[in-house]
């Protein structure tokens, strides 16, 4: 058996239902402040915003995002994020915004044009429950966003705590988009969570360091 073999099996046996949560939620290879490798990953995904022809500048340095960067009226590949509270600026990592590049075209064939949220980037710990855990969340780092509403081209605006469980199921349609997307973590939705997340899509990008193929990562990593 290859070395690569043997590694994706620990992979995916590490990935398996019914193990224990790992404490640590960050990025394979992850550290603070940002290694050589996680800067060498950060120009590669500015470089390849720009092919995507994504527009976005550098943001203000912030705790504990390694590429932080900033979209003009947040519009990602016909996909505009519109903040449900606050005024922005909504400093993000530039993963982040690549990811979403990523599924856009998927989200648009669906209707999509805009995902309402109440939460990007914020400093805390993960919740349960409305308790804090040990671990840092995902949206410290810059990679995560609340969903709240779902709006598509024919005007309509759907919310997840009203209408997940609509008859035409667009939202979960939505969510699958996400679900089967190499470059997202699994969402978290009132399907897969509905004691945390029977209001919002959790939607989480990876961080990928070193020559980790996002399509060979265990959807349920944690
Ligand atoms: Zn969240």
């Amino acid at each position: 058996m290859s070395f690569v073999t043997t590694l994706l099996l620990a992979l995916v046996v590490a990935g398996s239902p019914g193990k224990p949560r790992k404490v640590r939620n960050m990025p394979d290879g992850w550290t603070w402040p940002p290694s050589a490798a996680m800067k060498e990953a950060g120009a590669r995904c500015l470089a390849a915003l720009d092919a995507a022809e994504v527009q976005h500048r550098p943001a203000a340095p912030v705790k504990k995002i390694a590429t932080p960067i900033e979209i003009p009226e947040m519009r990602i590949g016909g996909i505009t994020l519109v903040p449900l509270r606050g005024e922005g600026p909504f400093p993000m990592d530039c993963h982040f915004a690549a990811a979403i590049a990523g599924v856009a075209p998927e989200l648009r064939a669906l209707g999509v044009r805009s995902l309402h949220f109440r939460t990007l980037h914020k400093y805390r710990a993960v919740r349960k429950r409305g308790k804090s855990m040990r671990f840092l969340s995902r949206h410290a780092v810059g990679l995560a966003i609340d969903v709240f509403e779902v709006g598509f081209d024919d005007r309509e605006i759907l919310r997840v705590k009203a209408h997940w469980s609509a008859a035409d199921h667009r939202l979960a349609k939505v969510a699958a988009v996400f679900e089967h997307a190499a470059a997202f973590r699994t969402p978290l939705t009132p399907a897969n969570d509905p004691r945390d997340h029977d209001d919002h899509l959790h939607l989480e990008a990876h961080m990928q360091l070193g020559d980790r193929d996002a399509a060979l990562v265990p959807k349920d990593e944690p």
